[in-house]
């Protein structure tokens, strides 16, 4: 059973058909641009809409030639004095003009003269427009924006804004693709309440769209103006709306009672090899009292790396089972879940856990989907494998969900629709800032871990450049020699998982004629089998270093290793460092970590490493990476699980986010269902913003 049902792209308005076609449908955007066009904006052209200028050009015009200023777009009203075609191929042909102060060349490579002939006839007064240079001492543009008579100076637009481009993506193309995207965006019904579009002067959605797209001022292009102001609050009504309604449906579902039995609980802790952090006792009572309520559970638990969040989970599902239910827990990995089953097993040792990877096919899946179904699995952990429609439970109370930004909302919501009113326990290590967390799980409660076990070693961070590879390499061997485990990350390849690997492999032949057998390799490509082979040999006696892509970045868990190479740091985010970070220094030995980098490193880049140097604390972490990055790249694009909004701007718009919340929660408050008018407006913003899964959940009206 799925709690949504799949989405018929029916369902959305016919007045939004023409945004949602692809933009080949645009005049220009052949099969050729289309790719392009993808690349910079989106597959649709309503993703033309939300891709906003970022410059804007003035082509009002100068009074004299005089004024020019080279590297800045000029417009001038000349004589034309001479044509000088080009004297041999190769060379330029040049159309020398002047006005009463002074003298401009106008230069043409692989021009045809014809044509320039009758563009920019000799004795003529023609308008210029293009971006000034300095060449030789004279001023020059060359292949001018416009060249026109000056009775057609109208066709010279005042301001021209420009877009972010792809290669090869011609700017005209794109402005006029977003002019046609622009003139398909019809006139909605207001879906905004009209106290706050009052209060805050802000346009309708269609004026908002054409101001955005048309600025005329540095002001009217920042992300302050009224314009954008609009439009980003419409994408952060649409975020919070969805997460509200997610929310809400997964509330309403009847819920049942877990009772906390005292006796066993004590038991397991007194068996545990550890007693607990405050913080973990704290964030338990308050799980043990969500599981006791007979509502549902929807609770995020968040921890830093190493904060201890699997034992937490483990007694929360010890009490399921303890009742006769089952519980699941799902990992984002198989070398994941294939350690917390092993860590399930020695926490929980008298429960019948069992593991479902991808890789368990035939005979053996066949009797453990029919133990699960028949309710001799107490617990199961597995990857995304839990989801597929095979899996029956027998009556599955607890779904815990580990690292769920790897996970998007609707496989929160699909683990959920496997059971009778399953409680919902969501473990993130990512320590997203308080305004993100809004954005990604809205208001879901939370327990922190805000404390880490004690005994921890501080890891020593230290940022070199690769060119210090050899003595790194050096340092290494002796490391080992002295007993260490050494993690190596190599690179990660934007947008090329074939190059990651062909960099490991290549680290591992040059570490492996160093330092013997005893280097292991793992990487996302590998078979499973040989995944867990190579994680075995690393946490076990064979090997003493292991190279790896970042599929070790999640959870992994090995107190042994205590050192740690990470090679063009600046290449990753700085959480995502962080919690590679934190897979050394759980052990009882002093930890390293090394920050290599690639010359040369931009200031930017340099502040960023040396955050992570001078601290361990994955709050201010996120924070400093927040204000030095921007939210968009917080995680590393790859795996964030964090909305990407195109029109708001966190560091700008914050404002703007809480009254969104306010908003969503007092609309949903008066009407559940949004059947109202302003509620029916509201549907369709949750359209235009494709969130027709949340819409589905409501009742049609
Ligand atoms: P994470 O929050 O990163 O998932 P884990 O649950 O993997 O952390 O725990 C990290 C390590 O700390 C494990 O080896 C675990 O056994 C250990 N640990 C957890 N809680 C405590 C504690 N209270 N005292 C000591 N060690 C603990
Ligand atoms: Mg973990």
């Amino acid at each position: 059973m799925a709690l949504f049902p799949s989405v018929s792209p029916s369902m959305r308005p016919a007045i939004l058909y023409p945004l949602f076609a692809a933009p080949t449908a645009l005049s220009g955007i052949g099969p050729r641009l289309a790719p392009l066009l993808e690349k910079a904006v989106g597959p649709l052209v309503v993703d033309l809409l939300w891709h906003l200028p970022t410059g804007l050009q003035d082509r009002g015009r100068q009074r004299f030639l005089s004024e020019a200023v080279p590297g800045q777009i000029g417009t001038f009203l000349v004589q034309v004095d001479r044509h000088q075609p080009s004297a041999h191929r190769g060379r330029p042909y040049l159309v020398l003009c002047s006005d009463q102060s002074g003298a401009l060349r106008l230069t043409f490579f692989h021009a045809r003269g014809d044509w320039l002939q009758t563009q920019l006839p000799e004795g003529s007064q023609r308008l210029i427009s293009g971006m000034v240079e300095q060449f030789r001492g004279e001023v020059q543009i060359a292949h001018p924006d416009y060249i026109l008579p000056p009775d057609r100076a109208d066709e010279i637009p005042r301001f021209e804004v420009s877009y972010p481009l792809t290669n090869g993506l011609p700017a005209k193309t794109l402005a006029k693709a977003s002019a046609q995207a622009r003139k398909l965006a019809p006139d909605l019904p207001e879906w905004l309440d009209p106290t706050l579009l009052k209060r805050e002067q802000w346009p309708g959605w269609q004026a908002a769209l054409i101001a955005a797209h048309s600025p005329e001022t540095l002001q009217q292009l920042s992300p302050e103006s009224p314009a954008r102001q609009r439009l980003a609050y419409d994408e952060l009504l649409a975020n919070q709306l969805a997460l509200a309604l997610v929310r809400l449906s997964l509330k309403e579902r009847p819920g049942r009672i877990i009772p906390l039995d005292s006796a066993l609980r004590q038991s397991l802790l007194a068996a545990l090899p550890f007693p607990l952090t405050g913080a973990q006792m704290r964030a338990l009572a308050e799980i043990d009292s969500d599981l006791a309520l007979p509502s549902p559970m929807l609770r995020l638990l968040q921890g830093d790396v190493g904060s201890g969040k699997t034992v937490v989970a483990a007694l929360a599902m010890a009490s399921a089972v303890a009742q006769g239910s089952q519980a699941a827990l799902m990992a984002p990995t198989e070398i994941l879940a294939r350690q917390h089953f092993n860590s399930l097993k020695s926490l929980l040792p008298g429960l019948r856990i069992a593991q479902l990877t991808g890789r368990d096919i035939g005979k053996s899946r066949q009797n453990l989907l029919e133990e699960i179904k028949g309710g001799q699995i107490d617990i199961l952990v597995g990857t995304h494998a839990l989801f597929q429609e095979t899996v029956v439970f027998h009556d599955l109370a607890l779904a815990v969900i580990d690292e769920q930004h790897r996970f998007g909302v609707h496989q929160r919501l699909d683990l959920s629709a496997k059971g009778q009113a399953v409680d919902l326990l969501v473990m993130t290590a990512t320590p997203i800032p308080r305004t993100l967390m809004l954005t990604a799980y809205g208001d879901m409660e939370v327990s922190r871990l805000d404390e880490k076990p004690p005994g921890r070693q501080a890891v020593i961070t230290r940022v070199m450049p690769l060119s210090k590879l050899d003595a790194v390499l050096e340092a290494v061997a002796r490391a080992v020699a002295a007993g260490a485990k050494v993690f190596w990350v190599c690179p990660l390849i934007e947008e090329s998982e074939s190059l990651d690997l062909a960099n490991a492999e290549a680290r591992h032949l040059q570490l492996s004629k160093v330092l013997g057998s005893r280097v292991g390799l793992v990487h996302g490509r590998l078979k499973a089998a040989a995944k867990d082979a190579a994680m075995a040999g690393f946490s076990g006696q064979s090997f003493d270093i292991l190279v790896a892509t970042t599929v070790i970045e999640v959870g992994v868990d090995i107190p042994a290793a205590s050192v740690m190479v990470i090679e063009h740091a600046e290449r990753f985010g700085l959480a995502q460092l962080h919690q590679l970070r934190g897979r050394i220094g759980r052990g009882t030995s002093p930890a390293s970590c090394l920050l290599l980098y690639g010359a040369p490193l931009s200031a930017t880049a340099r502040n960023r490493l040396h955050v992570l140097r001078d601290s361990d604390d994955g709050f201010l972490i996120a924070e400093a990476d927040l204000r030095l990055r921007g939210a968009g790249e917080l995680l590393g694009s790859r795996q964030s699980g964090l909305p990407n909004f195109r029109l708001a701007d966190l560091e700008h718009h914050n404002r703007l986010l809480a009254i969104a919340r306010d908003d969503a929660q007092l609309v949903l408050a008066r009407d559940r269902q949004l059947l109202s008018p302003r509620g029916q407006a509201l549907r369709t913003l949750l359209y235009l913003f494709q969130r027709d899964a949340v819409v589905q959940t409501l009742r049609s009206g």
